[in-house]
């Protein structure tokens, strides 16, 4: 089961790279709430955790300048980055610059966030396993963390 689902992600992230050239792969569905993210965030939720795929798929657009708080993921998170260009950034590294056809992979119980950069749209689609729970939602990104960074 686990080879299969691996397999499944993996071509899953290879057919969204060859698809990110187009633009619109998909509605970017209602804005979401300004709980736990600046600025303005669409979300459509692609496809929700059931009794046989433990992990949720969504598609994330982000306007310029929106970002979300600082979280982490029980599970983990893959993210396929599939318009515009914007920041990801792990407690205690660097923050880096991420772009359209790009995967991250938020690691398991690790501090982060991600978001758009000042003047491009970030759009990705995140797969997040849900066996382990759910996100954990931390503080705010200050705009020293946002800006500050060297690229
Ligand atoms: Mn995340």
């Amino acid at each position: 089961m686990q080879i299969l689902r691996i397999v499944f992600i993996l071509l899953l992230a290879i057919s969204m790279q060859v698809k990110a050239q187009q633009s619109t792969l998909f509605p970017k569905g209602e804005k979401a709430a300004n709980v736990h993210h600046v600025g303005t965030v669409y979300l459509n939720e692609l496809s929700e955790a059931d009794s046989v795929f433990s992990y949720s798929t969504s598609l994330a657009t982000f306007e310029p300048g929106a970002r979300l708080d600082w979280h982490m993921h029980p599970g983990g998170q893959i993210l396929m980055i599939t318009q515009g260009v914007g920041y990801y950034q792990e407690k205690g590294k660097a923050r880096q610059t991420v772009r359209q056809g790009e995967i991250i992979k938020c690691p398991p119980g690790v501090e982060h966030w991600h978001g758009a950069t000042p003047d491009r749209t970030f759009g990705y689609l995140a797969t997040s396993p849900t066996q382990k729970g759910k996100t954990i939602w931390f503080k705010r990104v200050t705009d020293e963390e946002y800006g500050s960074a060297k690229e």
